[in-house]
């Protein structure tokens, strides 16, 4: 098997969990071994599992860094999926970059924006060092129009990582989404 990275990323609600919850189950029904990694970070819903909104979820194996993943892949490991991907650090990329040269199929999910519209972490050169990307729209909560923005509700804490649900946060179109900010 030829190594690879592929990309999922969009807005929180865009389905990018579902989707790679899709990929690793039909790698499972081709019979290859998949390992699932997700941030500690991620605690919602279920310490071990990957959860999408609609409930859906695999097993997980949560790790406190990227090199902690290079750490627990076994040799018979064909896949890699990786969701939450954006809380990693950039050694991601060494990572995922070291197991695609090893003939892993390394599936990651991720928000490309954070809820101010910047970059979120590793993610501009996990999509520039990727193979495959997928970018995924959700359906804004004002309009029902495609949205590719995560819009955060207002709310006292003003820092950048804050791990919630959809009382903290909407998928909002262009028009719908008003975060202001000096830089935009
Ligand atoms: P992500 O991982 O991108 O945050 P999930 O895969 O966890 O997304 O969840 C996608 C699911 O969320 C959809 O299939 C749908 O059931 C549900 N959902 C809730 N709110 C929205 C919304 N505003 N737009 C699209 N899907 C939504
Ligand atoms: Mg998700």
């Amino acid at each position: 098997q030829t190594g690879g990275i592929e990309v999922v990323c969009g807005p929180m609600f865009s389905g990018k969990t579902e989707e790679l919850i899709r990929r690793v189950t039909r790698a499972q029904i081709a019979r290859q071994k998949v390992q699932i990694f997700k941030p500690v970070i991620d605690d919602r819903y279920h310490k071990t599992n990957v959860v999408s909104h609609s409930s859906r979820h695999v097993e997980a194996e949560p790790v406190k860094d990227a090199v902690e993943i290079l750490q627990k892949v076994y040799d018979s490991t064909r896949i890699v999926a990786i969701d939450e991907v954006q809380f990693f650090d950039n050694t991601i990329i060494k990572v995922v970059s070291k197991l695609a040269r090893r003939g892993i199929r390394v599936i990651c999910a991720g928000l490309d924006q954070d809820f101010k519209s910047k970059a979120f972490g590793p993610m501009p050169e996990l999509l520039c060092i990727a193979d495959d990307v997928m970018k995924i729209q959700a359906i804004c909560t004002v309009c029902g129009a495609p949205a590719s923005k995560t819009y955060r509700l207002p709310s006292e804490n003003k820092k950048t990582v804050l791990v919630g649900e959809a009382d903290l946060y909407e998928a909002r179109c262009r028009a719908h989404y008003d975060y202001l900010d000096e830089d935009q």
